[in-house]
């Protein structure tokens, strides 16, 4: 019994060194994407659940190195967040997804651009002055400018979170609830806390057509959303049968691979012309 136990603990903890090491390796590294500019945004289309028009884009990270992906934003983004390295990247993103978004609307393209915040980023006591000072510097519509937090970036605000997000609402930026249904008690939210649009999970999206409580979970989530006046998105949109399901369900807003995965912004404006 013992040795089994002693070959447990060893195995333990050579597993939970290999994956520290692994973090370090990947902190190291990150610490030189910004200045090596290996940091760039994808676009995801956002499409109206009727008309297949794009009405968005969601900004996503990439990280690249000598034309290779180095690692996904599951992998990096963690670590980022640990390592405080998220505010120098997320002021990075604010202000590279803004530039973007006023190039779009000035060759005609007004679409909101959406911008994925974490918790340290938003509870840092001058994220309302960053995001007011990249707007105007950009010259982007504040209305243009649409953030995603997830329930526990709403949670990391504290007591000053209903201040803040009314200040970011009055200054014409559009909020949204990401990964909804995933936490607690988050239809409490949309009461309380002055939100346009949640964002259906992609693990809902995923079920849907093969469980059904997963489909009746999520038509009353759209339904109970919708009756409160919120845009509904579902994320994750890979198959027509989804799409089916979640536009007789009343979502607003359609994301997913089925519409178009994350490209570069090039390829995005393409698109964006083309159906012109
Ligand atoms: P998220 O905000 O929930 O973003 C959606 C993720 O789903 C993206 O993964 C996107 O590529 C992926 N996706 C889109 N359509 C489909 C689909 O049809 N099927 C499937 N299976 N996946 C789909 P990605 O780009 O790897 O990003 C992962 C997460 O990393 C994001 O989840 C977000 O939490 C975080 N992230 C990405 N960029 C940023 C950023 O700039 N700042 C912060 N704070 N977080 C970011
Ligand atoms: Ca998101
Ligand atoms: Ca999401
Ligand atoms: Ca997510």
């Amino acid at each position: 019994v013992k040795a089994q136990g002693q070959h447990g603990y060893r195995f333990f903890t050579a597993s939970m060194h290999e994956r520290a090491r692994a973090r370090r390796g990947i902190e190291i590294a990150l610490r030189q994407a910004l200045p090596r500019h290996e940091l760039s945004l994808h676009y995801q289309p956002k499409v109206d659940a009727h008309s297949g028009r794009v009405m968005g884009a969601e900004a996503l990270l990439r990280w690249h190195a000598n034309g290779h992906e180095l690692y996904q934003p599951d992998q990096f983004i963690p670590v980022a967040e640990d390592s405080g390295l998220i505010l120098p990247i997320g002021a990075w993103v604010l202000r590279r997804a803004c530039r973007q978004a006023r190039a779009w609307q000035q060759l005609g393209y007004a679409i909101p651009i959406s911008v994925n915040v974490s918790p340290l980023q938003f509870q840092h006591a001058d994220f309302y002055s960053w995001l007011d000072d990249v707007l105007n510097e950009s010259g982007l519509d504040a209305e243009l400018l649409e953030l995603e937090l997830t329930e526990r970036t709403v949670m990391s605000g504290g007591d000053a979170t209903t201040s803040l997000l009314r200040r970011i609402k009055q200054r014409g930026v559009l909020l949204s609830l990401d990964d909804f249904g995933t936490g607690y008690c988050s239809l409490s939210y949309l009461k309380h806390f002055p939100i346009d649009a949640l964002k259906i999970d992609r693990v809902f999206v995923h079920d849907l057509t093969s469980d059904r409580d997963t489909a009746t979970i999520t038509s009353a989530i759209i339904a109970m959303a919708r009756s409160l006046g919120k845009v509904v998105i579902a994320e994750g949109v890979e198959t027509h049968e989804q799409s089916a399901f979640l536009r007789h369900a009343g979502c607003t807003q359609l994301q997913g691979f089925l519409f178009g995965a994350p490209m570069p912004a090039a390829r995005f404006e393409q698109r964006l012309a083309a159906v012109d």
